[in-house]
């Protein structure tokens, strides 16, 4: 029996190369992209193959500039019956960027992705979770764009990313977008990363999944995040720092066995399938959500 028989649960990949991430961005040069030997269709079949295994249908936020190079990934994703959407098409921080380059980027990779896949893309994730909280603008970007929702906030205290003070469940922006925020979790008045990434790798499953469950409790849902870098030790490694190395390779081998294992255990849909029909609180101006005076 699944622990959640309404399906509530959103398991999300951001599809990029792990010459790409935020935590490299130091040491790999965008203009050196071309030097580095793809990974990415090997991963999305480990991904893909693992998913069907357990009938999951996920969303997968997509760079554009992958969706260019790879057209295949995109039309298998929609094949397999996940979601396609957008994680704009350069992955930059949003910081790196004028209001005008943010807003080609996130409408060139939405067309590339509706033309390549032919359905209509309506969610949107920010490369590392950048909106800080003076970005209100970037919002109206995104739903200018044709975006329905964005999961672009994750509210906790990071160092690359983290708007902690920001709700910790879906609300309705001043301009009509929805914001669905990554899984959180409340312990000894700490908010704990709940949602994924490097923590889901690091820590041993029965105590990620303690943490996975006390947020589903708490939240009513869960926003899962991953990226397809994970699952592949035998990634070329980059020369970086020990904590950005760390964080990027730590348990990379044991990682599918963990993900399939939560696919077992939680019933999961998504995000558009879960969220784009409830009702959720407007809550107005992002400044004053983002400093948490919304509640
Ligand atoms: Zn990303």
């Amino acid at each position: 029996m699944l622990n959640n028989q309404l399906r509530t649960n959103s398991l999300t990949i951001d599809v990029e190369e792990y010459f790409q991430v935020e935590a490299f961005a130091n040491d790999v040069k965008k203009q050196d992209w071309e030097t580095f030997e793809s990974r990415i269709v090997y991963q999305m079949d480990l991904l893909l193959d693992l998913l069907s295994e357990k009938n999951v249908h996920a969303t997968f936020f997509v760079l554009g500039i992958i969706a260019e190079k790879h057209p295949n990934i995109i039309k298998k994703i929609v094949s397999c019956g996940h979601e396609l959407a957008s994680h704009g098409y350069n992955h930059q921080h949003i910081s790196k960027q004028s209001r005008q380059t943010f807003s080609d980027d996130i409408n060139q990779a939405k067309q590339l992705l509706e033309d390549i896949a032919s359905v209509q893309v309506t969610g949107y994730r920010a490369p590392c979770f950048s909106i800080a909280p003076d970005n209100e603008w970037a919002h109206n970007e995104i739903k200018e764009a044709g975006y329905l929702y964005s999961s672009s906030t994750y509210p906790i205290a990071h160092d690359f990313y983290g708007v902690p003070k920001a709700p910790r469940t879906p609300y309705y922006l001043q301009n009509g977008l929805l914001e669905i925020p990554v899984s959180t979790c409340k312990f000894r008045n700490k908010t704990l990363p709940a949602g994924g990434g490097g923590f889901f790798r690091l820590l041993p499953y029965f105590i990620y999944n303690k943490m996975l469950k006390a947020s589903s409790k708490q939240l009513g849902f869960i926003n899962f995040y991953t990226h397809p870098w994970e699952y592949d030790p035998q990634q070329p490694k980059i020369k970086s720092n020990f904590k950005s190395n760390f964080r990027h390779n730590i348990n990379q081998h044991s990682a599918l066995t963990k993900l399939g294992k939560l696919c077992e255990q939680y019933n999961f849909d998504t995000l558009a399938n879960v969220h784009l029909n409830n009702t959720y609180p407007s809550l107005g101006n992002w400044q004053s959500i983002a400093s948490g005076n919304s509640d």
